[in-house]
């Protein structure tokens, strides 16, 4: 994984492209939530899941499957109340989006096994062609390491540098289209 301060600087970048005036927090919370949940999967670790296996790390939680399926459950669920200016639509696009950004960075880092992108159907692990994204370690305890240094710097340089951009695009670009 990527760290989920990262995930959630990503869904939050994403999330800006999709501002309108007004949102209410719930729309930020929800899209950080969504790029955090795939990584609920390490709990499996405990149930003697193995990494590799369909529900290891990395499988059908960081899937598009999933990002559409938890998308659609939190749309449903948490937006009961129209977001002014939003449909329900773009509203499950920006969520999607978000979940999704978790895999995709997921297949960018150096380490672990790739990401399960066409779970349930498939169980093939695959990184992009470029990983300069260096790899997070499981579980908080062993996230305050020396090496956590090392990881932050690549997050920082390959993660919170582009969403910024990301941020400030989207958000320029919706400015103008409220004028
Ligand atoms: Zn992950």
């Amino acid at each position: 994984m990527a760290s989920a301060f990262s995930h959630a600087i990503a869904a939050l970048s994403i999330g800006a492209c999709f501002y309108r005036p007004g949102v209410p927090k719930r729309f930020w919370v929800a899209g950080v939530f969504c790029s955090v949940v795939p990584d609920l999967d390490v709990l499996g670790f405990g149930l003697g899941i193995q990494y590799g296996d369909p529900l290891g790390h990395r499988g059908l939680t960081h899937s598009l499957a999933f990002a559409a399926a938890l998308a659609g459950i939190v749309t449903f669920t948490f937006f009961r109340k129209r977001i002014p200016g939003l449909g329900s639509k773009a509203l499950f696009a920006y969520l999607f989006l978000a979940t999704a950004s978790h895999g995709l960075l997921d297949a960018m880092t150096d380490g672990g096994l790739g990401v399960a992108f066409f779970a349930p159907f498939s169980n093939t692990r695959y990184f992009l062609p470029w990983t300069p994204i260096r790899v997070s370690p499981i579980g908080v305890s062993r996230f305050f390491t020396d090496r956590a240094v090392e990881v932050l710097k690549s997050e920082v340089v390959w993660i919170w540098i582009p969403a910024a951009v990301l941020a400030l695009v989207g958000w320029g670009i919706r400015k103008r289209d409220a004028t």
